[in-house]
């Protein structure tokens, strides 16, 4: 016993435990460096690039790191290339566990929901943006469980390096064993110092995974309530607290959370409320609109013109391409004829009718304004409602951090969501999601506002909510909105024009009433009445 506690605290062996520690970290570092290199070449649009990393990874990853060690350091030399032994030890594990990191970053980045990076496509975000802002803080959090895995393998990966006579740990416990004979003590000491090194590994993971809990957000507002003396800021209200306290039971009061309806001319005269509608400028123009996925053609010749402060209702069966059209009018998708213009301009090309790379797409966008809502609301999962809207305001718009607060508190306070400022996106029911997301949408003043089936993922019971913000949007802002619904009611009391699209094109447009009670078209009569008797 003693002597192993003796090989324990000799300099001889804590050398070499530094030479261990040292060649991981070069490892894990250089990893790094190289890992997001590959990764981002990968994830490149350019196809060079990712065939390049792609033949990196079959490489060094199909060869034996042993092998890769003394490559760096018996024939670098021959080429002019001459590492101390730590050094090439360090490269060859760098380049090795490079195509790992790599992998993992990549199932990261992949990882994050779709839907979300849609979003932020659709508020302008330019991919610099998304990666800094939504993709990397969601992918860092999902990839540290196996970055610790990649470390500890990382580590014990470091022993190999006493090929190439590097002093660390495994050379100079073979060393110092076959000096002294004593091979039970010294390799058990030795095993035992890598144990607590992995240990301590396994410890920062824990302790990483924990800063990065994003549950943690909601106990801290608690802990803020509790404990005021330590409260950070002053708007973190007590019931935050209470609400993250009980995220399941939500004190919905549905409608009854929004605010009175503003005092508003209501839009009583539909007569003459088309009429100055009609002599309005156009704010959407779809022309000769063609679409196909594959040979599947989607869209086949969709023309349609909306009017500034036009309210259009856009119905029609499951896979008719409502929401291909909407996704088009916002350059979220390309399409194969046809032009879409927004407020006069074509989003999306230069003016040589060239289309423009993703960086300047999204300036595009922002510049003019095409506010987007998903059925499956698509907020950002990392944060806070109230995040959610000041967020892009800052980081796409530039808009100081005090404005951005101070506007997405007035937005929630208009979907009636002030209580729930502090929530995280899951601690909200579906209503208050899909509110949340429609205030992120409006917060940049759009001038049109695309929303496709906004309450379909939604329970019944929650849907007037958000049909009731909707309606006030219309009503007391006078938005203009492309809605994809399969409300009738609400399409018929909100829409200035329906609009029915079926096989492709639009079969039937008109004002609600007319197209809703005395359609013409056969296949449009045969929707609505499949409709209306669901509803029954
Ligand atoms: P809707 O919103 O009216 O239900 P969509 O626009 O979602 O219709 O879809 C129209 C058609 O296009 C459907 O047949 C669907 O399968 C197809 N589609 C939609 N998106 C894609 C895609 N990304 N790739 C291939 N096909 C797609
Ligand atoms: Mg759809």
């Amino acid at each position: 016993m003693e002597l192993f506690l003796h090989y324990l605290t000799m300099p001889y062996m804590i050398e070499g435990i530094v030479a261990t520690l040292q060649v991981t970290a070069l490892g894990l570092l250089g990893g790094l460096i190289l890992g997001v290199i590959l990764a981002w070449m990968q994830l490149s649009r350019f196809k060079a690039l990712a065939g390049f990393a792609r033949v990196y990874t079959v490489i060094f990853r199909g060869t034996p790191l042993i092998l890769q060690m003394v490559f760096a350091y018996n024939a670098l030399p021959q080429i002019g290339i001459k590492l101390p032994a730590i050094l090439a030890a360090g490269l060859a594990l760098a380049c090795n566990e490079a195509p790992f990191i790599a992998e993992m970053l990549r199932s990261g980045v992949l990882g994050v929901d779709r839907g979300q990076k849609l979003a932020g496509q659709a508020l302008g975000m330019t991919p610099g943006v998304l990666m800094r802002r939504i993709i990397a803080p969601q992918a860092i959090r999902s990839m540290i469980p196996a970055f610790g895995n990649e470390t500890v393998s990382a580590l014990k990966n470091s022993s190999l390096a006493s090929v190439i006579a590097v002093q660390e740990l495994t050379l100079r416990s073979t060393q110092m064993a076959s000096a002294t004979f004593d091979f039970f003590s010294i390799f058990f000491a030795s095993g035992l110092i890598y144990l607590v090194l992995t240990a301590a590994i396994a410890g920062i993971q824990l302790f990483l995974e924990w800063l990065f809990d994003l549950d943690r957000t909601s106990k801290q507002i608690r802990r803020n309530w509790l404990m005021p003396w330590s409260r950070a800021r002053e708007s973190d209200g007590p019931s935050a607290a209470a609400d993250a306290e009980q995220p399941d039971i939500l004190p919905d009061g549905g409608v009854a959370e929004l605010p009175p309806p503003r005092a508003s001319s209501e839009r009583i005269d539909r007569g003459k409320r088309a009429d100055t509608l009609a002599r309005n400028n156009v704010a959407v123009d779809v022309a000769a609109l063609r679409k196909s996925y594959d040979r599947q053609v989607v869209l086949d010749g969709v023309d349609l013109t909306v009017r500034i402060g036009e309210v259009i209702a856009l119905l029609g069966p499951s896979g008719s391409g409502k929401s291909t059209l909407l996704r088009c009018i916002n350059n979220l998708e390309l399409w194969n004829g046809g032009t879409i213009k927004v407020g006069g301009r074509q989003l999306g090309f230069n003016a040589h009718g060239k289309a423009l790379p993703p960086r300047l797409l999204a300036q595009a966008r922002a510049e003019v304004g095409v506010g987007m809502v998903f059925q499956q609301f698509n907020l950002f999962g990392h944060l806070t409602a109230k995040e959610n809207i000041a967020g892009p305001l800052r980081w796409v718009h530039g808009i100081s951090r005090a404005d951005a607060d101070r506007r997405a508190s007035e937005l929630l306070a208009r979907v009636g969501l002030s209580h729930r400022a502090d929530a995280l996106p899951r601690h909200l029911s579906g209503g208050q999601q899909q509110r949340v997301a429609i205030a992120r949408a409006i917060a940049p003043n759009p001038s049109v506002l695309l929303l496709d089936e906004p309450t379909s993922a939604l329970d019944p019971e929650l849907v007037n909510e958000v049909l009731d913000v909707i309606r006030r949007l219309a009503v007391e802002d006078g938005l203009t909105m492309i809605i994809s619904t399969h409300q009738l009611r609400f399409a018929s009391e909100v829409a200035d024009r329906v609009v029915l699209l079926a096989g492709g094109a639009i079969i039937e447009e008109g004002p609600a009433d007319q197209v809703l009670n005395h359609p013409r078209n056969p296949v449009a009569q045969r929707f609505l009445s499949a409709m209306e008797a669901e509803v029954a």
